[in-house]
């Protein structure tokens, strides 16, 4: 019987597993995970997970697994794989054979120099049980130091903030967001927080982090210090190319796959934040993208390539961040836009339209509360998938419906 398997049980792994029983895939699955759990879902961990501190948000229980047959092995780490014998070495001393295998093994957080991995006082966050020990010091009146105004970073403040926290960011670049969210919606964002009592400092290089017994201080370069009772720090993720990259498959700002998932070795495929692949829509650019949804339909599309369907991806990029009552969402990728028009909507929502040097839609990036921006984004997706060129002062004006102009 043919043997696919999968590891990384995160959000991309389960749902190429699921995937593959849905494609109708009847041989036998395996899905082997680091973590303690079950696949569950990060989002909320920066958000209401953190503030409930409750149990993971599961993908799905044991039972479903069990209904599709997929054997879930956790606390399991794939150490080596041996490609010509096709084989997968775990790290409780067993050996699988495979016929297929995908590589799912995301993402994990940037360490900053000289900080050991998660000291007791100075911590990253990626997992369940990082959200567990970030929530237990975030008590009311608690002094939380934030590195980095990228999205866990201001996430994590606007649910600390929730909290009753004391909150400090500091950011090494001028502003916050600088990757792939534009200036005008950046500083939507920081002034948000400030108003919700964040303080926020930009500019900062920071020399040194010192964890004492009460807690830690960072130091920075201008000589002022940030005393915390934790100091979080969210500079980036590093993708898990290491297993790959011994394997002796091509890497190249992740594990580096084509356009169907496929890495350097036909039988081996992989997707998530793991992987960087070229994008369809933007000239085959390769990119790595590090979202919710793209671990998602890669995960469905590597499941389908892994029977043989030979599919290519279609979707365009998409991701959302929660912050206090707002939602910002961005689809597409806005790097080599000439022309931006803004439009406002209700209740003080507003979306900016990114055209290339031939009028071509390719990125939008809007916020507003709630659900505000989240239909015509949606549109704006669609634009950017059919290679729309729409007139810019249509996208401007509220009253332009953007399903007209998708018809058009
Ligand atoms: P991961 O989720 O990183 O899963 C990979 C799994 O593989 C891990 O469990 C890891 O332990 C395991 N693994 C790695 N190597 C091995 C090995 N050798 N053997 C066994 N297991 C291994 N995205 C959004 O679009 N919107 C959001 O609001 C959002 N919020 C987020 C909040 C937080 C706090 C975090 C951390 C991420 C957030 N993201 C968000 C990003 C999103 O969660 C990721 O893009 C997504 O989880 C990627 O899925 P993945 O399966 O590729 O990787
Ligand atoms: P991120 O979004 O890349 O942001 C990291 C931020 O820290 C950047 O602004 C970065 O600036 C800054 N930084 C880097 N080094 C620094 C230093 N020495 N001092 C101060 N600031 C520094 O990464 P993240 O926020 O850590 O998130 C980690 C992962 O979780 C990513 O995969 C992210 O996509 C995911 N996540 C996503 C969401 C979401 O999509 N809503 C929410 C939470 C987490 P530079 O640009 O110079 O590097």
């Amino acid at each position: 019987m043919m043997h696919i398997v999968i590891i990384g049980a995160g959000e991309c792994g389960a749902r190429a597993a699921f995937a593959l029983r849905e494609k109708g895939f009847g041989g036998e699955i395996t899905l082997i995970g680091a973590e303690p759990h079950l696949p569950y879902e990060r989002p909320p961990l920066s958000k209401d997970g953190l503030a409930e501190a409750s149990l993971p948000k599961f993908i799905a229980g044991a039972a479903r697994y069990e209904e599709a047959r997929i054997a879930v092995l956790t606390s399991v780490t794939a150490e080596s794989i041996d490609r010509a014998q096709k084989s997968v070495t775990l790290s409780d001393g067993r050996s699988l054979t495979y016929d297929r295998l995908l590589l799912a093994t995301g993402a994990r957080p940037r360490r900053f120099p000289g900080v050991p991995e998660d000291a007791g006082r100075i911590r990253m966050l990626r997992t369940h049980a990082d959200a567990l020990a970030i929530r237990a010091a975030l008590t009311s009146g608690a002094r939380l130091a934030i590195i980095g105004g990228g999205f866990i970073g201001l996430e994590l403040a606007a649910t600390a903030r929730r909290l009753g926290a004391e909150v400090v960011l500091v950011e090494g670049l001028p502003r916050v967001l600088s990757r792939g969210v534009p200036e005008e919606i950046a500083a939507f964002v920081a002034e948000l927080h400030r108003r919700e009592g964040v303080k926020i400092i930009c500019g900062a290089q920071i020399e040194a982090i010192e964890e004492a017994d009460d807690g830690a201080r960072l130091l920075l370069a201008d000589g002022a210090g940030v005393k915390a009772e934790l100091v979080v720090i969210g500079i980036g993720a590093v993708p898990n190319t290491e297993l790959a990259e011994a394997a002796g498959l091509a890497i190249e700002n992740g594990i580096a796959v084509d356009e169907r998932l496929c890495t350097s070795d036909r039988d081996i495929y992989a997707a998530g934040d793991c992987c960087s692949f070229p994008l369809p829509h933007y000239s085959g650019r390769r990119v790595r993208l590090e979202a919710w949804r793209n671990a998602q339909d890669q995960g469905a599309l590597a499941a389908a390539n892994l029977m043989g369907a030979g599919e290519t991806m279609a979707s365009v990029p998409w991701f959302w961040s929660d912050q206090y009552e707002f939602t910002l969402q961005i689809a597409g990728l806005a790097e080599g836009a000439q022309t931006t028009v803004r439009r406002d909507m209700e209740e003080g929502a507003f979306i900016l339209f990114h055209l290339d040097g031939e009028r071509r839609l390719i990125a939008a990036s809007g916020i507003g509360p709630g659900n505000a921006v989240a239909r015509d984004i949606r549109l704006a997706e669609k634009l950017i998938a059919a290679g729309a060129k729409p007139d810019p002062l249509a996208l401007a004006s509220p009253e332009t419906r953007l399903k007209k102009l998708l018809v058009a």
